[in-house]
């Protein structure tokens, strides 16, 4: 983790002159709003709103990362536990793992009460934990995984996670991504991705570290680490309401309300913003009706 931290500075050093381009809208007009490390910064891109990492990375760069060098404190989202632990985590359904999807499983149910049979992408599915448990609940699912290591991993766990995104099948009712976007080199190609492989009625569901106004005003110190070296975007309300503007959305920070979420239709609502991971709950293809 040391190492890979230096090589970060040393990167971002040689770096700090790059163009400050915004990686979703492509805009050069930015604010600088926070600093670390003399050389990295967080800029506002003034066009899109996204939050997005000075220098930006290299999406060659950042691949070869996830594959190789990424490591996460936690324990589990890039060790991986021994044979027996797997075992005793798939005979319960991870329910005593910190990889326990139950929180996001019931916002999927506040809008699909029925699960079974419903077809759902995991986009980003690394290890195949979430998948695992949304196949127990019924559910089809078509995993995509851009890191070969993980997605073969996801065998053991009996699912077929595939590493093109070209081969994730259409008709979808859902697609889901957790702790996804805020590493991609671009979020509006997920998207673009998301309304390919969706059905006309299906919902982009998607969660992320928050970066709204409201949570840095509670807990400043969260803020400032939740972006850098692993989360080149930090997405916001604003930013998402304007990627968003002619479509139905739903947005909301944890603790999410599942009464809210099931009356939801076709309105943009944005809910309560400041609890520590941000939701977007999208119909990417079906235009909002004009007031
Ligand atoms: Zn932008």
């Amino acid at each position: 983790m040391i190492t890979q931290k230096i090589l970060y500075l040393l990167w971002a050093a040689h770096n700090y002159r790059s163009k400050k381009t915004c990686p979703s809208c492509g805009s050069c007009a930015g604010n600088i709003i926070d600093r670390k490390y003399i050389f990295t910064s967080l800029i506002e891109c003034r066009d899109c709103h996204l939050y997005y990492r000075h220098p930006i990375e290299n999406p060659q760069r950042a691949k070869k990362f996830y594959e190789s060098n990424y490591t996460q404190d936690d324990g589990i989202t890039t060790k991986l536990p021994d044979i027996s632990h797997l075992n005793h985590w798939m005979a319960n359904n991870f329910c005593d793992s910190p990889k326990n999807a139950t929180v996001h499983l019931s916002v999927i149910t506040n809008i699909f009460p029925d699960l079974k049979g419903k077809k759902i992408v995991d986009y980003g599915a690394s290890w195949g934990y979430t998948s695992f448990q949304f196949k127990a609940a019924g559910m089809l699912v078509n995993g995509y995984e851009m890191s070969n290591r993980r997605a073969s991993y996801a065998q053991r766990l009996g699912l077929d996670i595939k590493v093109d995104e070209t081969l994730i099948p259409n008709e979808n009712d859902i697609f889901y991504s957790s702790h996804v976007l805020e590493h991609v080199p671009s979020i509006p190609r997920v998207v673009e991705i998301a309304r390919k492989v969706l059905k006309r009625n299906g919902v982009f569901i998607a969660f992320f570290p928050n970066g709204s106004e409201e949570f840095r005003k509670i807990s400043p110190k969260s803020f400032h680490s939740l972006w850098g070296l692993v989360h080149p975007n930090y997405l916001n309300p604003e930013y998402l309401a304007n990627l968003f503007a002619d479509v139905p959305y739903y947005i909301q920070s944890s603790p999410y309300n599942g009464k809210a979420i099931s009356e939801w239709k076709d309105q943009q609502i944005i809910a309560e913003t400041d609890g520590d991971e941000l939701m977007v709950i999208v119909k990417v293809n079906q235009k909002i009706k004009q007031q």
